[in-house]
């Protein structure tokens, strides 16, 4: 037991100190591999001090888990990244409710605290399996990813929310009667899918982050059900720091985590569909003009979003800012907090492609520095420069603070067509008088981009 405890204690510190150094892209493989090593003593540990497990069927499952783990890891691209979160965070709240399930059904004879906690764990395992699925089908499209509203269903989720409260009341009264536990299954699942479902797409990935707090709040639970004290510190750990994550996309997009959850932003309204149908009068540009417009700039401060990642040109945009560079220009790398998909999206991309660090610049610091650039060059971005972001009060993406690009000189913009970027708008940046669009997949019109500047 005490070698177990203390197994556990090493686990923690190498989990905390993982969960440091991935706040770095420098060092976050090292991060990962402290914690992993931190996990593998802990599964070490647990097994040693459990007697009479059955070693084969662990190891089945180890083999099976692995390998689906590792075919997932090679095949995903990083921006199905926040799916990948989904499906993991969901299993892990699953693997919780299973475990502290097992222990209800085989128990007959628990302490209050016991079925409280089996309870609390059941609850949140399975809302995060269902919650999670949702938020799946919605990120990857085989749900819409429009909010799905309807009337009365504040109501309707409160009436669930109460009937779950009365099932678990029931079930720590008469731990024995089995049906009791079965409604709680059922309303529990019931719950996590009317919670995640008038979310909209758009606002996903912060849902993915808050259900990854669930799935860590699950495990804890199931730690006091099986007095593991690995369990609960790992699970608390996830809780924490899932709920920590959550915090910073919210602040990213200027939005509360109520207003994320009971907002419906996305919605499709006359007002916003006004929006994204109005026409904007474009300036639209070969590479070879584009070319010569960097000819002439001092300073170019690049922003990458989204589409950048979509198109892999992470490194093919390296190889243009190092020509820039050879030729004395000034060049910078904005990164606003939820560019992408994830956050920290944009800094392990350009990270990939050995982009130094010291280049890579916060939206608070890089904003100041758009007055006296020459041009910004945006990459696959859209919402994360649209300016209705200050002043439109109807935009969904209102308040959320946003990379000042139209300050620059020039503004160039790449993207393949005049579609909208996540949040479902348009941009009126794209028709101001110092933005060019250069339409094309942004890795084919960077390696163009190239050419005609050595051409030049
Ligand atoms: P957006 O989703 O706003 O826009 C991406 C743009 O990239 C699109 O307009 C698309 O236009 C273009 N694009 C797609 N593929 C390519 C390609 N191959 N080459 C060139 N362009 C391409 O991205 P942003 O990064 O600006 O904004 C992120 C959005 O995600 C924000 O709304 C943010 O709130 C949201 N979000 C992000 C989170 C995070 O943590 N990062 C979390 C929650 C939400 P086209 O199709 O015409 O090419």
């Amino acid at each position: 037991m005490l070698l177990s405890n203390l197994s556990y204690v090493l686990a923690s510190v190498l989990f905390i100190l993982g969960i440091k150094k991935l706040s770095h892209p420098k060092t976050a493989r090292q991060g990962n591999a402290l914690a992993a090593l931190g996990m593998f003593i802990a599964i070490i540990a647990t097994l040693l001090s459990n007697g009479q497990i059955d070693l084969k069927l662990i190891l089945i499952g180890v083999l099976i888990g692995s390998a689906i783990g590792a075919l997932f890891a090679i095949k995903v691209e990083m921006t199905q990244m926040p799916q990948m979160v989904a499906i993991f965070n969901g299993f892990g709240g699953a693997a919780s409710a299973l475990v502290a399930s097992a222990e209800f059904l085989k128990n007959g004879d628990m302490s209050t605290f016991t079925v409280s906690t089996i309870i609390i764990s059941v609850f949140v395992g399975t809302l995060t399996l269902t919650g999670s699925f949702i938020a799946f089908g919605k990120l990857q499209g085989f749900i819409s990813g429009q909010p799905i509203v309807f009337p009365g269903q504040q109501l309707i989720n409160a009436i669930l929310a109460l009937t779950l409260l009365v099932v678990a009341f029931l079930l720590v009264q008469s731990p024995g009667e089995i049906n009791y536990f079965y409604y709680l299954v059922a309303f529990s699942a019931i719950i996590g899918i009317t919670l995640t479902i008038p979310i909209g797409g758009a606002d996903m990935p912060v849902v993915v982050s808050l259900l990854n707090s669930y799935s860590g709040v699950a495990a804890a639970a199931t730690g006091f059900v099986l007095m593991n004290n690995g369990l609960i510190i790992s699970g608390a750990l996830v809780g924490a720091s899932g709920l920590i994550l959550t915090n910073i996309m919210c602040k990213g997009m200027n939005r509360s985590l109520a207003n994320v959850i009971f907002g419906a932003v996305g919605l499709k309204t006359e007002a916003t569909e006004n929006t994204s149908g109005k026409q904007i009068a474009i300036k639209s540009y070969s590479t070879e003009e584009a070319a010569m417009i960097f000819d002439a700039a001092e300073k170019v401060i690049i922003v990458p979003g989204y589409g950048l990642a979509v198109a892999q040109a992470q490194h093919a945009v390296r190889e243009v800012a190092e020509f820039l560079e050879s030729k004395n220009r000034k060049v910078l790398y904005a990164i606003h907090p939820v560019a992408g998909r994830m956050p920290g999206h944009m800094n392990v991309l350009l990270a990939e492609a050995n982009i130094p660090y010291e280049q890579l610049k916060d939206l608070d610091e890089i904003n100041s520095e758009f007055e006296d650039c020459d041009v910004a060059l945006v990459l696959g971005a859209n919402d994360v420069v649209n300016p209705a972001a200050r002043h439109d009060t109807s935009s969904p993406i209102y308040g959320m603070p946003i990379l000042d690009v139209d300050k620059s000189r020039t503004v160039i913009i790449n993207k393949r067509t005049m579609n909208t970027g996540f949040a479902g708008i348009q941009n009126e940046l794209f028709g101001f008088d110092n933005s060019i669009m250069v339409f094309g997949d942004a890795k084919d019109m960077l390696q163009q981009l190239l050419k005609d500047l050595k051409d030049l």
